[in-house]
């Protein structure tokens, strides 16, 4: 059932709490990307020409001691987000208290109040039900477009919510419109390309996109959990072993339909190389490491996405963050880039940022802003701050 969007809520003259995602990388008290903040803006610039005194609310890093509270203090956004839309905002140094309510108070129609970090408060990830209660006690409604923290039940995601007529912001509505087409109705063939640091982070997604997609490409550091798993020696190469098990019951399940590399780049040392090789899978020597798929593997995933309607990506097919081990996830973005008539999505922070640095951000047709979040809607999993939200009437 399709989730009640801003636009179904009567907010002109109301007070509206939105969660927004707002947990941006920054450093030395400065937003280093951006990209999150802009993706918020449709639903605050809906929010404040449809007369709503606007409350926003976001965490932002994690916070277990006081340095973490001073490095990650929202007041950083504040700046950021001021010099990114035309309405001034307010920042209020407090999650509670009367400054705050004050502040609130005081909105005019179509002003914008941040509050500071939701993680200053022990009660947010412990969805404290105090809490809640007190933050939905500020606003009339409450607007969920923090995509990238739905999937965790915290105070300002699942408690606040649970007691206000709600609905979801456009970012909220974008991200389920792609992923759940993805997902539900994909455009066939959907080829899904997953890589990245861990098989164990993705064993779920492996285990449904089998299910769901037409074909599975495995590249990344997990492809080596997959070469081990069918006997092969892998050298030094990021492997769990502890998962090999499991990467044999996918190439069961898979059949034909999972593709694994057959050459691999490897190296001596990642940080200081003094050998670069490409080697063929079933050959790789003791005391090497695979870094990145080779050539004959950028050609065999090129071929398999040949013709695909449906691309899901979540994982790097190496340490692109190194250009000597680029190539396999450059060549992926290249061949997802030329598929014509194809609908791409990117879930996996990692993975958009190498999309980015290569050129192709532009190419993809999303790139979810939440890693997590879309990783677990891929698997098929509830996301409680979804569940939480009404539904359309
Ligand atoms: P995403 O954020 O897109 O979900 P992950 O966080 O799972 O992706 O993985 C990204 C990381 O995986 C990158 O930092 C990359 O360097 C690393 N990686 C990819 N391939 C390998 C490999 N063969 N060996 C070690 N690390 C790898
Ligand atoms: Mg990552």
């Amino acid at each position: 059932m399709a989730k009640r969007t801003i636009e179904d809520l009567n907010v002109k003259g109301k007070t509206v709490l939105v969660r927004v995602d707002f947990n941006v990388p920054h450093k030395n008290g400065t937003v280093t990307d951006d990209t999150r903040i802009r993706a918020a803006l449709p639903t605050i610039n809906y929010l404040t020409s449809h007369g709503a005194k606007v409350i926003l609310f976001s965490h932002l890093g994690k916070i277990k001691t006081e340095e973490d509270k001073a490095k990650n203090d929202m007041s950083i956004v504040a700046e950021a987000l001021a010099g990114l839309q035309s309405a001034p905002v307010k920042f209020v140094n407090a999650t509670r208290g009367a400054e705050l309510e004050d502040a609130v108070h005081g909105l005019k129609e179509g002003e914008i109040l941040l509050m500071q970090n939701t993680r200053y408060e022990p009660g947010e990830t412990k969805n404290d039900p105090e809490l809640a209660k007190y933050w939905a006690s500020l606003a009339d409604l409450y607007v969920e477009d923090a995509f990238g923290s739905v999937h965790r039940a915290h105070a300002s995601t699942v408690g606040v919510p649970a007691l206000l007529p709600n609905a979801g912001g456009y970012l909220i509505a974008k991200e389920l419109k792609y992923l759940g087409k993805a997902l539900d109705d994909p455009a066939r063939p959907f080829v899904a390309v997953l890589g990245g640091a861990k098989v164990s982070d993705k064993i779920g997604v492996i285990d449904n996109l089998l299910e769901k997609a037409d074909k599975v490409i495995a590249g990344g550091a997990m492809a080596y959990t997959f070469i081990a798993a069918k006997g092969y020696g892998v050298g030094t190469s990021l492997v769990e072993t502890d998962k090999i098990e499991d990467a044999k019951k996918f190439i069961a399940k898979g059949g034909d339909k999972l593709i694994l590399p057959v050459d691999t780049v490897i190296t001596d040392n990642l940080d200081n190389p003094t050998r670069i090789e490409t080697v063929d899978c079933d050959k790789m020597p003791e005391g090497m490491m695979g870094v990145d798929i080779g050539p004959k593997t950028i050609a065999l995933f090129t071929k398999a996405l040949e013709g695909a309607h449906t691309v899901f990506w979540n994982g790097p097919m190496g340490v692109f963050e190194k250009e000597e081990f680029a190539a396999g996830t450059k060549g992926i973005c290249a061949a997802v880039a030329a598929l014509p008539d194809c609908m791409s999505v990117i879930g996996g922070g990692d993975s958009a940022s190498a999309a980015k640095k290569f050129g192709y951000a532009d190419k993809f047709t999303h790139i979810s802003t939440g890693g997590g979040a879309s990783l677990e809607y891929m698997e098929g999993k509830q996301l409680p701050g979804i569940a939480v939200l009404s539904d359309k009437a």
